[in-house]
Formats: C-alpha cells, structure tokens, sequence
C-alpha cells in the first residue's frame, strides 16, 4: 500500500499532467485528442465567418454586416473534446491548457494568414477577472504573441459592465446584450494599427463587434477576429414561426406561397 502510494507519487512528479479528454499522461490535451477537432475550412460566410455551403457573404451579413470587424475567423468546430478543454481552461482554472488550444490559432494563421499589428484579447470584466485569476483569452494571445514575437495588448480595451451569459439569446438578444459592453481606456492609442482579436469560442460574433467599436475609438485601423473555436449559430426563429408546431410551420409557410404575388 504504502510502495504504491510512492509510485503514484512518482508518477505524479514525472507527469504531472493527464489528458482531460482521454486520460493519457503526460499532457493536459494530448495530441491524439486534439487532432479529432475539425478545422472550419473554407465554406464560411467571408465576413461573419458562419459555416456555409458554399464561400459567400451571408444573408445575415448582407442585412447587417459584422462592421467594424473586417471579418471572423474560428480555427475549429465547437464539439467534444475541443469543448472539454476549452472548459477546463475557462472554469477548471487549467491555465496548461492554453497552450495546446494556442496551437489550433497557430495552424490557423500558418494556412490562412490575418493582416495585424498587435493582438488583443477580449477582456474580462475586473469583477470576473479578479475571482478567476486569469483571462483565458489573455492566456491564449499571450501564447500566440510569444510564438509569433507579437505584442499583445491588453490595456487598450476595457468591458465596462457584467452581461447575462449569452446562450439562450436570439442572435438580435446578443447584440442587445452586447452593446456597450466594452469601452476604449484612452481614445486615439493606436493611430491606424492593425489589430486581431483573440477569444476562445465565438458564436454569432456579438462580443467581438462589441470590442471592435470600442476599438475603432481607439483610432485602430483593419480590425480581424480569431477565435480557437466556433459554434453553430442558433438558428433565430423567421417571425411567422414564433409559436407554431412544425406541421402548423409548413401550413404556414405554404399559404404564405399561395399569397406571394407571382411575377412573369
Ligand atoms: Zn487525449
Ligand atoms: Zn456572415
């Protein structure tokens, strides 16, 4: 009993980390793990950077483009066991793990190269900051920052208040929810320099517009978003759908065809 507690201690001093997804020694999120993660490709929509069907400018985009955010980039889908990892690194305070999900950024920028100057993370609010300890996406520029010899900035942008968690807003809900959320700590500080922001997951790009207005405060010039992940966006509901059973949505939707003017 006693020899195996010794040969845990050894174990544990020889290899101190396991992979959180598989349990393999030897790293927080092994390699074999993060190679199951998909890249996004290159069927996104060109601005808001939404898997699509084929390259385009999205509908949403072409309504409401993502400005001032040149354009959205996520390196992978949002999934198991990415989503482990980047749980762990938010909420399981396992600040190794930034380093493995910097990668995915690295390879990212290797295959699709982003014009900037400086990397910025999207900052925590002080009060979140201080009961976490760390900003996981600070954690993550910084990584990328050494690897590329980048500075990152992290006093250039500040969030100014506590939003409610975003996941069961509609996509207009988190826009909502967004505004004015982030401020510039001093106008004018970056005269025309490029900048790309960093996050771990983006879902309709609500935060990161968020930023880049309070950027483009700053004086900044071509702002980039890149993010580790990317989430599907919540399909939002078309008006006429609110309420109704999905037998009731073709009823619907058919006698809206029967009503559409026909042109010759
Ligand atoms: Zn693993
Ligand atoms: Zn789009």
């Amino acid at each position: 009993m006693i020899r195996q507690r010794w040969l845990q201690a050894i174990v544990d001093f020889l290899y101190p980390f396991r992979c959180l997804s598989c349990g393999r020694l030897g790293t927080p999120f092994c390699r074999r793990c993060r190679a199951q993660a998909q890249p996004v490709g290159e069927l996104i929509c060109i601005r808001c950077g939404q898997p699509t069907t084929i390259r385009c400018i999205c509908s949403f985009c072409r309504q409401s483009p993502p400005d001032p955010l040149q354009g959205i980039r996520g390196a992978v889908f949002y999934g198991s066991p990415i989503s482990f990892a980047i749980h762990g690194l938010k909420y399981g305070g396992m600040t190794q793990l930034a380093a493995p999900l910097a990668t995915y950024l690295l390879d990212h920028l290797d295959t699709h190269p982003l014009p900037f100057d400086f990397l910025i993370p999207v900052p925590l609010h002080a009060q979140r900051l201080a009961h976490r300890g760390y900003n996981q996406s600070a954690l993550l520029a910084a990584q990328v920052g050494a690897r590329r010899g980048i500075a990152v900035r992290s006093d250039v942008i500040y969030r100014t208040r506590h939003t409610p968690p975003q996941v069961q807003l509609s996509r207009q809900q988190r826009l909502q929810n967004m505004e004015q959320a982030f401020a510039a700590t001093q106008p004018h500080m970056l005269a025309g320099e490029r900048i790309l922001l960093i996050d771990d997951v983006c879902t309709t790009g609500a935060t990161l517009r968020a930023c880049a207005t309070a950027l483009k405060e700053t004086g900044a010039g071509e702002i980039w978003a890149l993010t580790v992940a990317r989430a599907r966006a919540p399909l939002d509901p078309e008006p006429w759908q609110n309420g109704l059973r999905p037998d009731q949505v073709f009823l619907a939707w058919d006698a809206m065809q029967q009503q559409a003017p026909t042109s010759l």
